[in-house]
């Protein structure tokens, strides 16, 4: 189906940070498929774990016990703090599982009968449909209608707007966000508002649930962006990069959201297998074995302060942001076009919200691959915009 604008490419191979094309071009890999290989490409240690599991076995089924998944449960659940872990395939399945989950807490624990999900402005969560309505993208959900009701949207980085819907809504059980939003345009909060959620959430008994599916796994430089907050949910998803590019998802609770599910209640064919497993839990052991969580606040830094530099006094620029390396260059104008003109100099990137220049690099990026990025972005920013 012709459900997304191709770019003139195929990648045939890739080693750390760099993909080759079919005619042997390389290419930097500031995107990592879109906060996907946490590891670059063909880690040894990845490549090794995969290749082991999947001379023993790739599959079996949720209806037996996967030892591989219970030892990532375990992990994840050390890591987090939190208690329980859903896995499925991908974020919206991640997400679906905690939008179900909100509704069954407001069921079975609060008793509203039609309940409602505070969700913000800008915000992605996925295409499914009720995750197409979670999110706030207006084109993405044109052509869909009608969406699923029970989303509330408030201003994103704006407690007293929640506050108000508090004051007025008895049927709010949850408020979900991106505690940094990705496809929105790397937009960020503080810190503080986070914590101040949290405590609207308990004072209300409703669930605080974090979307971690692009900037978790390392890449702000905790495993979890809630993390620099302090501010634990109560329901997380994770996607994307837990696997380095092998397909999972999972969606965790604590506290008020735990024990909700039941046999029945929710499933997943794949969810969990031992090869996703196998290749998660390598990601988990390398990047705390090769400081890449270190490795993503040190180098996104120096990524923004050279962009900063080499950008500095540029008309057009209006800012450049980010945690860790989730990086995005906001200019005053559509830049899509960059895309192309990047992948003609050997790099890529994004862009998103039409004036939003996104990096998402693997978790491995170097100093001197970091130089090579401000370098040619930044010249391919100063020529586009002095045209
Ligand atoms: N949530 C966030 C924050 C995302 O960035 C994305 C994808 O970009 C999703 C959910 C959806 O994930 P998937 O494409 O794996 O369904």
């Amino acid at each position: 189906m012709n459900n997304i604008t191709r770019l003139p490419v195929a990648f045939t191979h890739g080693q750390g940070t760099w993909l080759f094309d079919e005619a042997g071009k390389r290419y930097l890999d500031a995107l990592a498929g879109f906060a996907v290989s946490t590891l670059g490409h063909n880690h040894p240690r990845l490549v090794e774990a995969i290749s082991r599991q999947a001379g023993r076995v790739l599959h079996t089924s949720n209806v037996y016990r996967i030892p591989l998944q219970e030892e990532l449960a375990t992990r994840l659940a050390g890591l987090s703090g939190m208690d329980e872990v859903f896995f499925c395939n991908s974020g919206l399945e991640a997400n679906e599982a905690a939008i179900k989950l909100a509704r069954f807490y407001g069921h079975k624990k609060k008793g509203v009968e039609l309940p409602s999900i505070i969700v913000m402005e800008h915000a992605f969560h996925g295409r499914s449909l009720a995750t197409l309505s979670a999110s706030a993208n207006r084109k993405a959900q044109a052509g869909f209608e009608p969406l699923v009701p029970g989303f509330i949207r408030v201003p994103y980085g704006n407690v007293d707007a929640v506050r108000q819907i508090a004051s007025r809504s008895r049927d709010v059980v949850a408020v979900m966000l991106e505690v940094l939003q990705g496809e929105g345009g790397v937009n960020t909060v503080s810190d503080e508002y986070v914590r101040a959620l949290r405590g609207l959430c308990d004072e209300h008994g409703w669930l605080l649930m974090v979307d971690e599916v692009q900037c978790g796994t390392g890449r702000t430089g905790k495993w979890f962006g809630w993390q620099h907050a302090g501010a634990r949910p109560d329901v997380m998803t994770l996607a994307k990069g837990l696997a380095s590019g092998v397909p999972i998802g999972a969606c965790l609770t604590s506290g008020r959201a735990a024990g909700l599910f039941q046999p029945g209640n929710h499933g997943t064919t794949f969810g969990g297998n031992p090869l996703a497993c196998t290749a998660a839990l390598t990601t988990l052991d390398v990047i705390a074995e090769e400081g890449l969580m270190d490795n993503a606040v040190r180098i996104g830094d120096a990524i923004r302060a050279g962009l900063s530099s080499a950008l500095e006094g540029v008309a057009g620029v209006v800012e450049i942001r980010g945690r860790g390396l989730m990086i995005g260059i906001e200019l005053d104008r559509p830049c899509g076009e960059l895309v192309m003109r990047a992948l003609d100099a050997g790099l890529l990137i994004n862009v998103t919200s039409d004036k939003v220049v996104r990096m998402l690099p693997p978790l491995i990026f170097s100093d001197s691959e970091a130089e090579i990025l401000v370098e040619v972005l930044a010249s391919l920013i100063r020529e586009f915009l002095s045209q």
